[in-house]
């Protein structure tokens, strides 16, 4: 007997028994999600001991000479279309000529490629457009963002026949279809494979022939473009009861293009989501008849929706709305610290107080992070990676970071903020957020039960080799496959746990990290918590094994502090990749100690509540024996961050690089035009203003009287006064325009759609 068999008989087969119980088994919508996309540095993370020099040789995301050109031009020419008052408040819809600018643009068809008609761009190409647009109106941004991401698009692309391509790609692409994707049901919103939406396989008539296919009976609802969809992609239960297809009769979740003329097709009434008008609503169908080549990929393809909505999720989800949020934090960071220079409270500038430093400041690293980790997912998905945990890490931590963003910006704008109006630039953005927060994912489930529990199986080294080892029909070959995979993950556990306890015991300041300046010791710090990340996993999976699932708060710390882990490489990728610009030093310390913070807290919470209590005093020798000692930002940090965002530089304009900038006032002045100008025009006149201050003079004629300043200066101090009144002002209405909206929201509730309100008049 050699030793590796004695090894395998002896030792690992009553591991394996054991193991069998105690390891989380897979249900088959989890295999399916878990087969979906790749892994990619989320994978290193989990080494415990990530090779930094990968991380930085990873292409930074480019955009071609065209993809530049598309946003310099079509972009910028739409979004001064774009007039996102009256599109919410006063049409309820997109003006008739921006959806017609979209559709022969091609703004519909970003991913479709060129050979198809198509713009073929690049993932970070499609984020940048829809980052832009997302500065200008949300609701023209997820109108361009829905038919580029999951949906009927991107699955025939993935998953259609020849015919399906060349037949609706280049539809799609002209802008003669306009598509929309049906999975969510009353009954099944984040359990989607729950869905009672059904199709049974049957002959029937279809234009004239009598042909095999499916009758179907759906109920969905929160359609995004449902209520003008040409073309509905539509996920259902297929059942062949028949035997038509083969032997199975529950043939499971399939996706189908339902063409919305069909007869049995309702398209419903719009949904109003968040008052942000974009086309949303429910459809249903009652015995709509379609033949079998109207399955996404065709008869092959039927049974295997589901697996085909995680492949198609694993690249979507770190597009669409990772950019609104990039965008969001951005654009909050740009106007807050813009008004906070402008508006003066108790003869100051509200930015000089401290208080609102603390807010302007982590406003300022929010928006770092998340366009660094935008950044960073795009070229990995241009690289060829569809990483499954990190999109899903994106699109959770982006939306999330947004709501922060979006808070202390509203918070900062006082009442500026909140009356709402066409000089309000901040409504739209506030309301947008829990939709990104519950589209795609809502962000609790996304957190509690996809980042980590997805993330362990994929991204661990070996769990889920030991996994698919333990369900191996063919136990002998199961066997010999667990023993690799057992014994190699013991050595990772040890060499885990030695360097857990050395990087800890030693503060942090042993480990392996490039030669990154004044940053290189942020890499030692986050190689510790990956250390100590990777022990933790080892532990927890071996204590709770399929437990952890059910253990949602624990799963969820796990999650956080995975995609710490996450985010704070992107940010240092970022620092590095912009040429390690001495100016920005602050923002990455800002967001490195934020980051090592929210670890240390997440650590000490999970051995608080861990329920094996050995395990728990285990961990906490182990990776954190003094408790958590980071105490996040120092104030001298938050401050020289609100300092990026109140005065005008290169660290301002790398931070809120490509917005959109209005310069025209439209129908109605810009709230964001008069901004810029009256803060650029505060900046201006700050010298004139410190030599009144130096004289302990407050009053301008007086000023010039003494000649502390001249008739020149004085002109210059009263036009941006004049400036900043315009900026701050806020929108009234008289009493009757707000009666009659309110007649019209409360009376005739099935005229709402036709007895729209009259627009408000700005003040
Ligand atoms: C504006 C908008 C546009 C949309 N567009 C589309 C579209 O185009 N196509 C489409 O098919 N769908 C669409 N949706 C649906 C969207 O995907 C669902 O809203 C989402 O899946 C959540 O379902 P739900 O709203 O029914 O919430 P629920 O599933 O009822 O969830 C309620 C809460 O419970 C949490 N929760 C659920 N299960 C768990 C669990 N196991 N553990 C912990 N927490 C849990 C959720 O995170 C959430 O916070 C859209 C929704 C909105 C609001």
């Amino acid at each position: 007997m050699t030793q590796a068999s004695f090894r395998r008989d002896f030792l690992t087969k009553p591991i394996f028994r054991i193991a069998q119980h105690a390891l989380p088994r897979l249900s088959d919508t989890e295999r399916e999600a878990i087969e979906a996309g790749d892994v990619w540095w989320d994978a290193e993370l989990f080494t415990g001991n990530p090779d930094w020099s990968k991380l930085l040789a990873f292409a930074p995301a480019r955009l071609s000479e065209e993809e530049q050109q598309f946003l310099a031009g079509p972009v910028e020419e739409l979004c001064r279309m774009l007039d996102d008052w009256r599109i919410n408040w006063e049409w309820h819809d997109l003006p008739p000529q921006a959806w017609e600018f979209l559709k022969s643009r091609k703004f519909f068809a970003m991913i479709i490629p060129k050979k198809y008609g198509g713009l073929g761009f690049s993932a970070y190409a499609h984020s940048e457009v829809i980052r832009k647009l997302s500065t200008c109106s949300i609701a023209a941004a997820v109108t361009a963002m829905v038919p580029n991401s999951l949906g009927p698009g991107e699955l025939l692309m993935q998953f259609g026949t020849k015919e399906q391509q060349d037949y609706w790609l280049p539809r799609l692409a002209r802008g003669e279809e306009i598509p929309c994707f049906g999975l969510t049901s009353p009954e099944a919103g984040s359990d989607a494979a729950s869905m009672i939406d059904n199709g049974v396989v049957c002959r029937g008539t279809f234009e004239g022939r009598e042909v095999l296919g499916i009758r179907l009976n759906w109920h969905k609802r929160y359609i995004t473009l449902g209520p003008v969809a040409t073309v509905l992609g539509l996920a259902f239960k297929l059942r062949d009861p028949d035997h038509l297809l083969g032997e199975r009769e529950d043939i499971g979740i399939t996706l189908a293009l339902v063409p919305t003329h069909l007869p049995g097709v309702s398209i419903g009434r719009r949904h109003l989501p968040a008052l942000l008008v974009f086309q949303n609503g429910p459809n249903w169908g009652h015995d709509v008849f379609i033949p079998m080549d109207h399955v996404i990929g065709g008869v092959d393809q039927v049974g295997k929706g589901w697996k085909m909505l995680m492949s198609a999720l694993a690249a979507g989800r770190g597009i669409s709305l990772p950019s609104q949020s990039a965008a969001g934090a951005a654009f909050c960071a740009h106007v807050t610290g813009a008004y906070a220079r402008i508006r003066e409270q108790f003869h100051t500038s509200i930015a000089n107080f401290e208080a609102i430093q603390e807010r302007l400041g982590r406003l300022a690293a929010t928006a770092y992070l998340v366009d660094a980790a935008r950044r960073m997912t795009c070229a990995a998905l241009d690289d060829g990676h569809h990483p499954a945990v990190v999109t899903a890490i994106m699109k959770a931590q982006a939306t999330e970071r947004m709501r922060v963003a979006v808070n202390d910006a509203m918070d900062v704008h006082g009442g500026k903020g909140i009356m709402e109006g066409p000089l309000n630039y901040l409504g739209s953005t506030y309301r947008g957020v829990p939709i990104a927060i519950t589209v795609e994912g809502a962000n609790i489930v996304t957190r509690s039960l996809i980042q980590f529990g997805q993330g362990a199986i994929r991204c661990h080294p070996y769990l889920l080799k030991e996994m698919l080892a333990l369900e191996d029909a063919d136990r002998a070959r199961g066997l010999d496959a667990f023993d690799q995979a057992f014994w190699g993950h013991v050595g990772h556990s040890l060499a885990n746990a030695w360097r857990a306890f050395v990087r800890a015991w030693t503060g942090g300041i042993i480990g392996p990290a490039p030669d990154a300046g004044a940053a290189t010791r942020f890499y030692r710090q986050l190689g510790r918590y990956a250390a100590a990340f990777a022990m933790a996993v080892d532990v927890s999976l071996l204590t709770l094994g399929g437990a952890l699932k059910r253990k949602e708060m624990i799963s969820a710390r796990f999650g956080d502090i995975l995609s710490e882990l996450y985010l704070a490489s992107a940010a240092l990728k970022r620092w590095n990749d912009e040429g390690r610009q001495a100016d920005d030093f602050p923002l990455l310390e800002w967001c490195m100690e934020a980051s090592f913070a929210t670890i240390a807290t997440r650590f000490d919470e999970i051995i608080a509540n861990f329920p094996v209590r050995p395990a728990a005093w285990l961990l906490r020798f182990f990776i954190q024996p003094f408790g958590s000692r980071r105490r996040g930002p120092s104030d001298r940090v938050t401050d020289a961050c609100a300092a990026i965002i109140t005065n005008p530089g290169a660290a301002r304009d790398r931070l809120t690089v490509d917005l959109f900038h209005p310069t025209e006032t439209g129908a109605h002045a810009n709230g964001v035009a008069l901004l810029e100008r009256a803060f650029a025009m505060t900046v201006a006149v700050q010298p004139i203003r410190d030599r009144m201050r130096a004289a302990h003079l407050r009053d301008i004629d007086q000023a010039v009287k003494q000649r502390t300043i001249s008739a020149g200066d004085a002109a210059q101090l009263r036009a941006a006064a004049d400036a900043v009144a315009a900026a701050i002002a806020v929108d009234d209405f008289a009493p009757e325009e707000l009666t009659a909206r309110g007649a019209a929201t409360h009376g005739d509730v099935s005229s709402q759609a036709t007895s729209l309100p009259q627009p408000f008049a700005a003040e």
